[in-house]
């Protein structure tokens, strides 16, 4: 066992619940009942949901306006809950549906405090509004130190890297005077050059949670056209880091594995790879556990629900979180069957100043809630992507963008690829080759129609790399809306 790890636990069990101790947080206590949640049999997990989700809905129909008049006009009522199923028939609740009632059609005005915090989904195509109190964010701080140390070395306090797609998405939305380091902020205070407010009480916890508690280091974005020096640059900032946990965009991830196996440029080995911001191409996992010799890790969570699921040392799926969502599949509406694809139905049980209720993503997934040789009781989801990305074939079939990306990526002469449908489903398909030699466009094109399985226009080009979107991230697959 490394020192660093020995380290990590002594402080998430000691230091960090002293830490915690004057915010009155009790982030480290629900994380433990999060983890025996998890192996709890599924009959009182659901128990447990459906209580939560009694309280959630009266509140939601007595003080949340939206709500309220929604389902009173479909003459429904809270009190028509009496197992888990009888949410389907309560309507789906959309982004356009949160954004507009933003937020006092849809906040529980009882509730209102000054702790009251709003947060900015980071979405690719739209960002919406939600509001965490304080008991909500300590939910949240719990979930994250679950998903992020379950069946893993990494602990609080342990060093990590982090390469975002924009280092400034990090940042914003904290922008403020506080200082550089702990001991500087509480200089200002002592000095009074900084007021004692609540703002400067605020950049001091974020001070601490940064230096101390997810001691973090963020690189710069990493270039995929073949520059070298800033992977040279990543590297050797990873070798002076020795990072317990390395959290990057899947492109990233890949770009330093390819660039570390046909360089002398080794880094330290890398206990934990993280990717975020994106779907992980499934087969992109081996070359890059090998080429950072350590084991890839997945959570699903976003910003207005927090974390969602983690995988086990099993690797196959995430576990969810059934303590803290309820999660539903769904196609046209209806719920699918067990294995089947569907759209991803979000309730947040915990937030109960602005519920959050049948609450449409965005991503596409599906569940498996056969036992898992874990001993974890929760059903796992497997996400294939976003509803934007995907395509819907000719005979209504869906084909998400994981699949799509799992088709590309598997045929060796292609490094990445673009795939965009035009209106009329015309395709457009841009393909960075993996050799610039022997590259055959019609083949490709014949075996990626075949693999779809109907005739579609399109047409194939070349390029040099694939460019990300203005948020940093990137979409290989862009799909014209389509509504179910
Ligand atoms: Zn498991």
């Amino acid at each position: 066992m490394r020192l660093s790890s020995l380290y990590g636990q002594a402080f998430q069990s000691i230091a960090l619940p002293a830490m915690l101790a004057p915010t009155q947080s009790k982030a480290t206590s629900l994380a433990r009942q999060m983890r025996r949640q998890q192996r709890w049999p599924i009959a009182r997990i659901k128990e447990y949901q459906l209580s939560r989700l009694t309280e959630l809905m009266r509140l939601a129909e007595q003080e949340s306006q939206f709500y309220r008049q929604r389902w009173h006009q479909l003459g429904l009522s809270a009190d028509r809950l009496r197992c888990l199923d009888d949410i389907r028939q309560f309507p789906i609740t959309s982004k356009e549906d949160l954004e507009s009632h933003f937020p006092d059609g849809i906040a529980v005005q009882s509730r209102r405090n000054a702790d009251w915090q709003y947060v900015g989904t980071r979405g690719t195509t739209r960002r919406v509004m939600v509001i965490h109190d304080f008991e909500r964010r300590d939910y949240e701080r719990a979930a994250i130190m679950v998903a992020l140390t379950e069946d893993s070395p990494y602990r609080y306090g342990t060093r990590e890297v982090s390469i975002p797609p924009d280092a400034c998405s990090v940042h914003c939305g904290i922008e403020s005077d506080r200082a550089v380091s702990v001991s500087r902020q509480l200089l200002a205070l002592a000095t009074r050059r900084v007021a004692w407010n609540r703002e400067s009480i605020s950049d001091l916890r974020g001070l601490v949670m940064d230096t101390w508690i997810c001691a973090k280091t963020v690189l710069p974005p990493l270039p995929l056209d073949g520059d070298d020096s800033v992977l040279r640059d990543c590297v050797r900032k990873l070798r002076e880091q020795r990072p317990m946990q390395l959290t990057a965009l899947p492109e990233y991830l890949r770009a330093l594995a390819d660039y570390v196996r046909i360089s002398d440029d080794q880094p330290p080995p890398i206990p934990v790879i993280r990717p975020m911001g994106a779907n992980f191409p499934t087969s992109w996992k081996t070359s890059i556990e090998s080429a950072l010799r350590g084991s890839l890790r997945e959570h699903y969570g976003s910003r207005e629900m927090g974390p969602m699921a983690f995988d086990c040392h099993q690797t196959n799926g995430m576990h969810l979180l059934m303590s803290q969502h309820l999660i539903e599949i769904v196609h046209d509406g209806q719920p699918v069957l067990e294995g089947e694809v569907g759209r991803v139905l979000v309730t947040d049980l915990h937030n109960l100043a602005m519920p959050i209720i049948r609450y449409d993503i965005g991503d596409l997934a599906r569940i498996d809630t056969s036992p898992c040789p874990c001993g974890r009781t929760t059903a796992r989801i497997f996400l294939e992507g976003r509803v934007d990305d995907a395509l819907v074939t000719d005979s209504g079939e869906l084909l998400t963008a994981e699949a799509v990306s799992n088709f590309f990526y598997e045929q060796p002469e292609i490094k990445d690829f673009q795939l965009t449908e035009g209106r009329g489903g015309k395709l457009t398909l841009r393909i960075v080759p993996a050799t610039k030699t022997d590259f055959n466009e019609r083949a490709i094109e014949e075996r990626f129609l075949s693999w779809m399985g109907q005739s579609r226009s399109i047409s194939v080009r070349t390029t040099q790399a694939i460019r990300p979107e203005e948020s940093g991230k990137f979409r290989h697959c862009k799909a014209q809306p389509w509504t179910t």
